[in-house]
């Protein structure tokens, strides 16, 4: 398993941290175009609690510099583009706002979060000229491959949307970010695997991934249906259990961004244990080395 921090490390010699910022992008999902619900799961923010309060760009980057400073002695940083979709806008616009990021000295990688539906020819070009200056990463929320559960939960697009995005992207040399979620309504445990089988086959696959337990957060529509009606959610057991196993299905050189998810507590209504980031990574870390030993005893 390779982890982010430590190639980043290797990579620019020192701890590169996450800075959130805000393009300003609505979400197709949410403005109507596509539907205006948006995913059942998405909250107000648009899935991006701690990206910056929107504004002039060089000054959002200074605040979040700010906000960090007593967490990391950091001089270079990934601009991540999180809250709604990010390439849903004007491109030359666009183009201008990252292109003014990706020059900065302290701004090693732009991490964009966007939509399968949302890279149209013109944005893929914007993309392939962005990373000609510095990486890109394109962070693709898919959750799940399987259509039945995306509908469930509006997600507003299909799996073969997803491929084409994947298969583009690639092929321009931009590196992919694919988020899944544990414990969508509907889901067992064998179809959040085959999620994980169906990612671990791709060829071209995703260069990344980021694991994640659904969240049931106020002021979204799963919240609303949770508060009726409570449904039942994935154990932390559950949970790092998939988790760990996903982990030894993915692909040696996927990078595991993210093992858990960093939810925004103010309006969890549920799970309560996704709170405890640091119990949740340490259950996956022991079954983890659990499965290992288990393989090394098969192996003698
Ligand atoms: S695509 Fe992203 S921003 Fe849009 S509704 Fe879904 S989770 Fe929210």
């Amino acid at each position: 398993m390779k982890k982010l921090s430590d190639i980043l490390k290797q990579q620019y010699g020192e701890k590169i941290f996450k800075i959130c910022l805000t393009s300003g992008c609505t979400c197709p999902n949410r403005d109507g175009k596509i539907s205006l619900g948006g995913c059942s799961f998405c909250s107000e923010g648009g899935s991006g609690e701690f990206a910056s309060a929107p504004g002039d760009i060089d000054t959002q980057i200074e605040e979040a510099k700010e906000r960090i400073r007593n967490k990391t002695s950091a001089s270079r940083y990934i601009a991540y583009f999180q809250s709604f979709t990010n390439t849903y806008g004007d491109v030359e616009t666009l183009e201008k706002l990252y292109e003014r990021v990706i020059r900065r000295k302290d701004i090693v990688i732009l991490s964009i979060g966007t939509r399968p539906d949302c890279l149209g020819e013109d944005v893929l070009e914007m993309l392939r000229r962005l990373n000609e200056i510095k990486p890109v990463w394109i962070e693709l929320g898919l959750q799940t491959m399987h259509d039945e559960t995306a509908q469930r939960v509006n997600r507003g697009y299909q799996l073969v949307v997803f491929e084409d995005a994947l298969n583009r992207l690639k092929s321009l040399g931009i590196q992919v970010i694919v988020h899944v979620i544990f414990g969508l309504p509907g889901e067992t445990r064998e179809d959040m695997l085959q999620t994980i089988r169906y990612l671990a086959a791709l060829s071209p696959g995703p260069d990344g991934i980021k694991l994640q337990m659904l969240n049931i957060l106020r002021g979204t529509e799963l919240g609303r249906q949770y508060e009726e009606n409570p449904f039942p959610l994935l154990s932390l057991e559950e949970y790092t259990d998939i988790a760990a196993e996903s982990i030894s299905i993915l692909p040696e050189e996927m990078v595991i961004h993210r093992m858990t998810g960093d939810g925004p507590g103010n309006i969890l209504i549920a799970p309560d244990w996704v709170r405890n980031k640091k119990k949740v990574l340490n259950t996956i870390s022991r079954k983890l080395k659990e499965k290992n030993e288990v393989s090394f005893t098969n192996k003698c």
